[in-house]
């Protein structure tokens, strides 16, 4: 499924000051979750302060999707972006990817409305952006730094963004159901202390049987099958290899919120906390953060790190 363009790199010796780009197009191709459709993905290097940019290439003039959190304009099962009557969906898996190695730039080609769901989780796209290379650039990167406590609430639901000096993130995963109550339903880690590639990013998606057989009654989840989430049957997880991680239904979560507050623009300095949430409130969280400029401050550190974001820095950029 996975076709690269470019030869693996190693030793990346960078740090979290500058803005990221990658050194070169790479391509990968899959299929598009609720389509079933293939589709063809290629990241380019893009220059310092463009952000993150889709572009569909299948589409005449080559629209161009801006990955902003003003333009999430749907959030049911994956989160859609759209500008201009042009959509782009299921973004979130790689913006984690992109947040993860400190990806402050690219454009993003697709020859289909979806980002290729590939195996579910946002693994293949670290591999994808390390087979290319990152390339550091000359422009000081932007942290958003969270300075006052925010909070939603929805019905029993809850999202929070706090301060704190680094970025941890907690979630606590709320389903009733006996297979579900065989792991872990929370999970919380500091990112100066845990590696996200290592310990969260080949978590994939994951869902009830009964839930898919519903969905593509409907013609949703198209696309999915066992090679691109983990099945849960009444009784049992239907994958022959299980689970990646003893807590991988948790870690998918945050995967997905940590790649929903990506699309507020910067890597957010504050923690994060999710209780049962989904895209939808980490949209709203998201959009709230940015209207609300009392509660965070924009900062860089071009010159030197402070002491207390140094811890940060150093292990994110491995
Ligand atoms: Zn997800």
């Amino acid at each position: 499924m996975l076709s690269l363009t470019n030869r693996d790199q190693t030793n990346i010796q960078l740090d979290m000051r500058r803005q990221r780009t990658i050194n070169s197009a790479v391509s990968a191709v899959g299929i598009g979750i609720h389509t079933g459709k293939k589709v063809r993905i290629t990241l380019n290097p893009a220059p310092a302060n463009s952000g993150i940019v889709f572009i569909r290439s299948d589409l005449s003039d080559r629209p161009q999707v801006r990955a902003t959190t003003s333009n999430v304009s749907n959030t049911m099962l994956a989160t859609s972006l759209s500008e201009d009557g042009v959509t782009v969906s299921c973004v979130e898996h790689l913006m984690s990817a992109l947040w993860s190695l400190g990806i402050d730039n690219l454009h993003i080609e697709v020859t289909s409305e979806e980002v290729p769901i590939m195996d579910g989780s946002a693994a293949p796209f670290v591999y994808l952006i390390k087979s290319s290379g990152i390339r550091e650039q000359k422009a000081a990167k932007q942290f958003v730094r969270i300075k006052k406590p925010i909070e939603l609430t929805s019905d029993d639901a809850c999202v929070a963004l706090l301060p704190y000096d680094g970025f941890k993130a907690s979630y606590t995963f709320v389903c009733d159901h006996h297979v579900y109550n065989r792991y872990p339903k929370h999970a919380s880690l500091d990112f100066s202390e845990t590696s996200f590639v290592k310990e969260v990013s080949r978590a994939r998606s994951f869902g009830l049987i009964r839930d898919l057989d519903q969905a593509q009654s409907v013609n949703k989840c198209l696309g999915s099958s066992l090679e691109n989430a983990v099945g849960i049957g009444d009784f049992n997880i239907l994958n022959a290899d299980g689970l990646r991680y003893e807590d991988e239904f948790v870690k998918h979560k945050l995967l997905d919120a940590i790649g929903d507050l990506y699309l507020a623009g910067n890597t957010i300095l504050g923690e994060f906390v999710g209780y049962k949430s989904g895209h939808c409130m980490n949209n709203e969280l998201a959009r709230t953060l940015l209207a609300r400029p009392d509660t965070w401050e924009r900062v860089s550190f071009d010159d030197e790190a402070r002491e207390v974001v140094k811890p940060f820095l150093q292990p994110i950029a491995a």
